[in-house]
């Protein structure tokens, strides 16, 4: 029999490694696009022929109910949320529509037209916010500090007491920062990476950074939607941290970049101050004993290996893009 699977968020970073790890394991994939004016499919071109969009909007719950009533999925990924955790200060009730109630909608739409469906909520480091420890666990407080982990924690907690009282497989992913070749370059790691590229290959001369000293819990986004998946598929729903479980430095992080390349990063790196976070947060970590005991998750990208195929994949861009 054909699993089926329904992704919310299809078009981001973690939707598209999803959608990848599905059709491998030959699910029929459906993705919530929301309509727009502009089209935003550039991750998933490669893709376009093998998933099927469906339109749908987690602000509409009815748009929700249909989708799910006609696609019928075994499995629903909600990845889809305002992520942007600047944003969520200046629109903070439209973050609270998507990335909180548009949880209320989805759960109550999987219980009235599909109760047997799993459904995987993607939870995210921000709902611990300022924790009282470190590395945070499973029964860690939430604490979270911007409106952006408020809806998280919102949304967690109505998946948690789904599955409590309408006995739902719905599980929750906590998932600290994941990076990919499919993030922007506004974020540090790929910042790094590429401009390490870029030096090697003559194109840059220099990398001006902000923090060295910052400390990130930093994993792969394959590791991240293979953890979703694996969720899915056991005995019995729980809720889950998804991390690498060690943290890095900024400075290591260059470190570790420049030479993979060859080269000497203080020869190339500044620290400009227009970088610096006014409000930098505590340092997070996450533990990973519980999905490692009982998953046998571990990452299969660690730091190293991460840094390394991140700098192969800007190398070979930044080459390609070139000729
Ligand atoms: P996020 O803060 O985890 O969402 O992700 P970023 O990748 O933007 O930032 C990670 C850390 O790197 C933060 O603590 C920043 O202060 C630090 N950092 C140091 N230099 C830079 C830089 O040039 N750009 C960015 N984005 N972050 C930097």
């Amino acid at each position: 029999m054909v699993r089926s699977a329904l992704i919310t968020g299809l078009t981001g970073q973690d939707g598209s490694y999803l959608a990848e790890l599905l059709l491998e394991k030959d699910y029929k994939v459906f993705g919530l696009v929301r309509r727009s004016s502009t089209s935003n499919l550039s991750r998933i071109s490669h893709l376009a022929d093998k998933v099927k969009i469906v339109s749908g909007d987690l602000l509409d719950q009815c748009s929700l109910m249909d989708v799910i009533s006609e696609c019928q999925p075994d499995e629903i990924y909600n990845l889809a949320s305002q992520s942007y955790v600047p944003l969520s200060w200046t629109q903070p009730s439209l973050t609270a529509e998507y990335t909180a109630l548009g949880v209320s909608r989805l759960l109550d739409s999987i219980r009235r037209c599909q109760p047997a469906a799993k459904f995987y909520q993607a939870s995210s480091s921000e709902v611990f916010g300022q924790p009282d420890e470190s590395p945070q666990t499973e029964k860690t407080a939430f604490r979270p500090r911007n409106p952006y982990g408020v809806a998280k924690a919102y949304a967690h907690w109505m998946t948690v007491n789904y599955r409590q009282h309408y006995n739902l497989y719905a599980c929750c992913g906590i998932t600290y920062t994941h990076e990919s070749p499919r993030r922007g370059a506004e974020f540090v790691f790929r910042k790094i990476t590429r401009g390490a590229a870029m030096i090697k290959l003559g194109m840059a001369n220099e990398l001006k950074l902000g923090n060295l000293d910052a400390r990130r819990d930093w994993c792969h986004a394959r590791d991240a939607v293979y953890a979703m998946w694996l969720m899915l598929q056991q005995g019995r729903p729980d809720d889950y941290i998804i991390a690498s479980g060690a943290t890095h430095s900024v400075q290591e992080l260059v470190d570790c970049a420049f030479n993979y390349v060859g080269l000497n990063w203080r020869d190339y790196v500044s620290v400009d101050p227009a970088f610096y976070r006014p409000d930098e947060p505590v340092q997070l970590v996450g533990s990973i004993e519980k999905i490692n005991q009982e998953l046998h998750w571990k990452p299969a990208y660690p730091f190293e290996r991460l840094v390394s195929s991140m700098v192969d994949y800007d190398l070979k861009d930044l080459t390609d893009n070139r000729l």
